[in-house]
């Protein structure tokens, strides 16, 4: 069996003022463990420089939420890889259920996003979910297997590796209806079988797969002791450092090996 690093990782969406962001960053700091975990922050582009400025090379990686897949062009609004590049980060979220939602991302630009990612050393947090209405009419793993087959079409397996995977109900996300550790199991269990049907088993059994929607301090444990659960994409319990540090220690606290 693989040895996966546990990847705990704060998505802000949109909040924070650069100075709000800074405050975060003196609270967790000196506070972050070194090992047994790769602890993120996912912020709002304009909070980027300053976390890189205060928390880089620090225990924790930081990630944007969305970027273009082209490296300059008329596209009014949008950022480049090649701009994150330049703030020296190493993550970006890509295909939330918010911006498939409000902002028109499909599959496609999922995928095109993926790879340009990895053409400039960024690690793609992929995200993938169902909503309600497919969950209740047992659509779920056919839509998941769907989204991730298409985000990873064409990836190298060396790329695909690299991956994370962040599996994200809609019907979850903000809601405080966090889905029971044994769903999440089951539908990332079938999300690493699926890697392994797109790529091979190694790919499969690399891949770092994270759940996500409405995850706390006091619920983490519970998805963290599933065999194929290897993290968590968390909103609103990360915007407090002392709630991001509390989950941080819950991964680190059973992962002491
Ligand atoms: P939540 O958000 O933890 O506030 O439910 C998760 C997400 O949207 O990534």
């Amino acid at each position: 069996m693989a040895e996966r690093t546990p990847i705990i990782a704060g998505n802000w969406k949109m909040h924070k003022t650069i100075e709000e962001a800074r405050a975060f960053a003196g609270a967790v700091a000196a506070k972050l463990p070194q090992k047994n975990v790769d602890a993120v922050i996912c912020a709002p582009f304009t909070a980027l420089p300053s976390l890189v400025e205060e928390l880089g090379g620090k225990a924790v990686g930081i990630g944007a939420q969305n970027m273009h897949w082209e490296e300059s062009g008329a596209f009014t609004g949008e950022i480049s890889p090649v701009m994150l590049n330049e703030l020296r980060i190493e993550y970006v979220i890509l295909g939330h259920s918010e911006r498939r939602q409000y902002f028109a991302e499909t599959d496609e630009t999922v995928n095109k996003k993926v790879k340009a990612a990895f053409a400039h050393n960024l690690t793609p947090i992929v995200c993938v979910g169902e909503d309600l209405q497919q969950r209740e009419s047992g659509q779920t793993k056919e839509f998941v297997r769907e989204q991730v087959m298409k985000a990873g079409e064409g990836l190298s397996s060396a790329d695909a590796k690299k991956l994370i995977i962040a599996y994200e109900p809609i019907w979850a996300i903000g809601t405080g209806k966090s889905s029971t550790a044994d769903d999440a199991q089951d539908v990332i269990g079938f999300i690493r079988g699926t890697v392994a049907d797109a790529f091979d088993q190694q790919v499969a059994n690399e891949v770092r797969i994270q759940y996500g929607g409405s995850v706390k301090p006091d619920n983490i444990a519970s998805y963290m002791a599933q065999p194929d659960i290897d993290g968590a994409l968390v909103g609103g319990a990360s915007l407090e450092a002392v709630s991001f540090l509390k989950l941080i220690e819950a991964v680190v606290g059973g992962n002491q090996s």
